[in-house]
Order: C-alpha cells, then sequence, then structure tokens
C-alpha cells in the first residue's frame, strides 16, 4: 500500500552532523521525499507531537529535547521530511530502529546513531510516524498542504492563524508558483 510518513532528524541528528548518513539510510526504502524544511519547534507544537507522552515521567524532558534546548542555539531546529511510497511507515521504522537506542539494532539509524542522555532521555537522532493514522495526524500538523509536491488529504481555504511574513524586497508568488505546490493530484 503507498503511504506516507513524516519523518524528523532531531536536534541530536543536525548537531552529529548526520543528515547525511540518515537521508543515504533512508534512501534504502526506495521512497520518494513529497516535502521538507527546517523548523524550530515551539512548545505548542512540540507538546502536540507527543500528546500520547503527556503522563511520563521524561514529557518535559521530552519537549525541551524536541524544542532544541539540549544541544544549544545552532541546533535548536529539527529537519521535517515527509516519504511516500509502498509500507513508507514500516520501512522507515525498520530503518530508524527502536525507540531505545541501546535497545536498537547497531545497523539501524536510532542504534548506530544514538544515546540516552544523563537525565534518561532516549536521544535517538530521528522520528518516524508509527502508523497510517498517526502519520496523517502528524503531517497536518507539520506541513500547510501547500508545501508538499503531492495532494494527500481533503483541504479547505482558510485564513492561517498568524500572518505570513514576505520578502521586503522579493516578489509575492502563490506556493504553487514557487514550484512547491501540489504538481499532481494523489487524491481523486
Ligand atoms: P517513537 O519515537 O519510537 O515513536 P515514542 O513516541 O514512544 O517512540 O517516544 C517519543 C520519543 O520520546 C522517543 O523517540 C524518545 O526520544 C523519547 N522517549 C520515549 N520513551 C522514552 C523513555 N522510556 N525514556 C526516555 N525517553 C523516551
Amino acid at each position: 500500500m503507498i503511504q506516507q510518513t513524516l519523518v524528523l532528524i532531531k536536534p541530536d541528528g543536525l548537531k552529529k552532523s548526520l543528515t547525511g548518513n540518515i537521508l543515504t539510510k533512508l534512501s534504502e526504502a526506495r521512497l520518494t521525499i513529497i516535502g521538507s524544511k527546517t523548523v524550530r519547534v515551539s512548545r505548542e507544537l512540540a507538546e502536540a507531537h507527543y500528546r500520547h507522552l503527556k503522563a511520563e515521567p521524561f514529557f518535559d524532558e521530552v519537549l525541551r529535547y524536541s524544542e532544541g534546548k539540549l544541544h544549544g542555539k545552532s541546533y535548536d531546529r529539527v529537519f521535517a521530511l515527509v516519504y511516500q511510497g509502498e509500507d513508507a511507515i514500516e520501512r522507515v521504522r525498520k530503518i530508524a530502529g527502536a525507540t531505545n537506542p541501546e535497545q536498537a539494532d547497531p545497523t539501524t539509524i536510532r542504534g548506530a546513531y544514538g544515546r540516552i542522555s544523563t537525565k534518561g532521555i532516549f536521544e535517538n537522532v530521528i522520528h518516524a510516524s508509527s502508523s497510517p493514522d498517526e502519520a496523517e495526524r502528524e503531517i497536518t500538523l507539520w506541513f500547510y498542504p501547500d508545501e508538499m509536491v503531492e495532494d494527500l488529504y481533503a483541504t479547505v481555504s482558510a485564513p492561517v492563524p498568524s500572518p505570513h511574513r514576505v520578502w521586503k524586497t522579493g516578489t509575492v508568488l502563490a506556493p504553487s508558483a514557487l514550484g512547491r505546490g501540489p504538481v499532481k493530484s494523489a487524491v481523486s
């Protein structure tokens, strides 16, 4: 089944200069990238993304990790990508490895590059969606429709919550004119 999955290269992955290694490893899954961007993660976004961990004692520290508060000012961000293809969710999870980097197979991304911090947080360098429902929830949380080159889910016209800034000296084009909007419909 053709699926989409959200991948985040977390602040530790960026700090360890692992972006290239991780993308190379993920290319083994034979998927295509249909959206990508660098995001400075707000507490609101981190809380929404990890809402299933709210009751965990490590919740606050995981939020701080995602917000980039553990890895220095130059790494207070994540690199977010959406992959698409046959069994994308399982293929990426397999390459990512188990949540606990000590238990992850050493040939997986988390097994090779992750660690457990002194505060006990699994710094596992990458996030990957765990199910189709989670993938949809996460992709629609992290990306606007016009940031993707495929139409995935139903859309409506709506004003975004805050005004978008534009370059003072730039030409303002619609996202689709920048080649970032959907180029073909994946939904009939
Ligand atoms: P996954 O990221 O594999 O989908 P979870 O959604 O359960 O796993 O956890 C989200 C993130 O929270 C993990 O990737 C890891 O960084 C951190 N985490 C999860 N469980 C623990 C734990 N028991 N102790 C410390 N950190 C954890």
